[in-house]
C-alpha cells in the first residue's frame, strides 16, 4: 500500500477542486477516513488469515464493489453530512475506490481484488510506480520508510496538487461573482 496517510490525499483534491458548496467539509472529512478503511484488512494478516486469501491484504476489502456497498451504506447519513443522498454515494465511492486502484500502482506484495466477487484475481496497474509501503510501523521508521514516502510525494500528492490547483481555479473562475446587496444599500466605500 501507499502509506495509511496518502490515501486520503484523493478525496481531498477532489474536495479542494469542486469547492465546498458541493462538497461540504464535513462529507470531505468523511471521505477521507473512509479512503483508509480498506487497510483494516491488516488485522486479518495479523491474526493468521493468508495475505493470498480472498480476505487477506488487498482482497475483499480493496474490491470496487465492497466500496460501493460501503459507499451506498454510508451516505444513509446524508443529512448529516449536509448534501444529498447521491452527492454522498458518488464521493464515497471515489475516496474508498481510489484506495485500491492507488494501491494497484505500487511495487511490491501482491495485486488488488478489484473485482471481487466477480473474480478472485489480484490486478496491478501497467506501470508499478508508487515505492510498496512496509507494513509493520518499525520497518516504516527506516530508510525505507523515507524512500516510499519520496515516491509517494513524487507520484501521487505532486500530481493531485497540480489538478486540485488547476481545478479550483476553473471552478472558482466560472464561479458568478456575487450579486448586488440584497438590503438595497449602496455598495460602494
Ligand atoms: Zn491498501
Amino acid at each position: 500500500m501507499p502509506t495509511l496517510l496518502t490515501h486520503p490525499a484523493v478525496p481531498l483534491a477532489v474536495g479542494i477542486t469542486l469547492g465546498r458548496k458541493i462538497l461540504p467539509p464535513r462529507l470531505l472529512l468523511v471521505g477521507m477516513v473512509a479512503a483508509m478503511l480498506p487497510d483494516l484488512d491488516v488485522v486479518g494478516l495479523q491474526h493468521g488469515v493468508a495475505y493470498a486469501a480472498a480476505y487477506g491484504h488487498r482482497g475483499v476489502t480493496h474490491s470496487l464493489s465492497i466500496a460501493l456497498v460501503t459507499a451506498l451504506l454510508l451516505s444513509l447519513t446524508y443529512r448529516r453530512l449536509k448534501v444529498n443522498y447521491t452527492t454522498a454515494c458518488w464521493f464515497l465511492f471515489i475516496s474508498i475506490g481510489s484506495h485500491g486502484v492507488l494501491d494497484a500502482f505500487t511495487n511490491g506484495g501482491l495485486g488488488i481484488a478489484l473485482a471481487w466477487p466477480f473474480s478472485e484475481q489480484r490486478y496491478f496497474a501497467p506501470w508499478r510506480v508508487i515505492e510498496v509501503s512496509p507494513l509493520g510501523v518499525e520497518r516504516f521508521f527506516s530508510v525505507r520508510g523515507w524512500e516510499v514516502l519520496q515516491s509517494e510525494a513524487v507520484w501521487v500528492w505532486l500530481p493531485l496538487l497540480v489538478v486540485a490547483g488547476v481545478g479550483g481555479f476553473i471552478r472558482r473562475s466560472l464561479t458568478p461573482p456575487p450579486g448586488p446587496d440584497p438590503r438595497g444599500a449602496p455598495n460602494q466605500g
